[in-house]
């Protein structure tokens, strides 16, 4: 349904349960959906100022997905609005040595936001979930422990005043084989294409299997995950900038009181 509602804490996701073309009931051009999308970009921006001026609370985005579900095209099209001086956007790529000399949450937890500001994970702390459990890159006994230090992690920065977000671009395999035969046609996409995509295609049911679970156990009342239908990417787009537009309306940031007694100042 529109809009979209977290996943319960506790419960089991099934992805073959959420269709990734779903569409909210609208389609694609619609004047409600239009409008709607409208409405929420220009509430994130208005709110984001007031989050800023106010420095008490922050929001975290997290963006997670299979090659080519959209975490580039979301952050894009729908943060394109918010003002670059309150956001930082962080984004994952596979650890460096000094990285993997430490706890995984190490290199994420500098790029936290401030008070005040928003900050947005391309990919995250759930790579060491998902493509570490995939590929067998740390033992299980590792990765299984994870679970629940990630959200004790959340939880830390959640009590710390940190609004959280997760994101799940939830993509067809076809839809992802038509999105790769396009980055291959298509010469300004071709740059995104890495060696390897395609193997990591092979192993979608193990993707999805580690995604369900992290999405079963890592939804929580203070950090809850959301599927998002991504196969079309105006809906992704409505629903990814209404969760937060919602989520900054609900943090309602207010404007600090003057620092000084206006009455008393004259602008000579
Ligand atoms: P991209 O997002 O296309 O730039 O690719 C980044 C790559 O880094 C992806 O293949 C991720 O799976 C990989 N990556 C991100 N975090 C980790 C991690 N903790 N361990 C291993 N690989 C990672
Ligand atoms: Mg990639």
């Amino acid at each position: 349904m529109f809009p979209p509602g977290p996943i319960q804490p506790g419960t089991q996701v099934r992805l073959c349960d959420h269709d990734p073309d779903f569409c909210g009931g609208y389609r694609k051009g619609d004047r409600e959906a239009r409008r709607q999308r409208a409405e929420d970009l220009q509430a994130m921006c208005d709110l984001q100022e007031r989050l800023y001026a106010e420095g008490k609370q922050s929001l975290l985005i997290i963006l997670q997905g299979l090659d080519t579900a959209g975490k580039d095209g979301t952050i894009r099209h729908v943060l394109r609005g918010l003002d670059v001086q309150g956001c930082a956007v962080t984004s994952f790529k596979v650890p460096t040595a000094e990285e993997l000399a430490h706890d995984f949450l190490w290199r994420v937890h500098p790029h936290v936001p401030a008070a005040g500001q928003i900050a947005v994970f391309n990919r995250s702390h759930y790579e060491d979930v998902l493509v570490v459990r995939v590929h067998g890159l740390a033992p299980e006994s590792v990765w299984r422990r994870r679970y629940d230090q990630i959200n004790a992690f959340e939880e830390l920065l959640a009590a710390s005043g940190t609004r959280i977000l997760k994101f799940f671009l939830h993509i067809s395999q076809e839809e992802q084989k038509r999105r790769l035969e396009k980055r291959l046609a298509t010469p300004a996409k071709q740059w995104k294409i890495s060696a390897h995509d395609l193997p990591e295609r092979r192993l979608w049911d193990d993707y999805l299997a580690a995604y369900e679970e992290a999405l079963s156990r890592c939804s929580t009342a203070v950090a809850p995950w959301y599927v998002i239908p991504a196969n079309h990417k105006w809906y992704r787009n409505l629903a990814v900038a209404h969760v937060i537009a919602r989520t900054l309306r609900e943090m309602d940031p207010q404007w600090p009181p003057p620092q000084v007694d206006l009455s008393q100042v004259v602008i000579e």
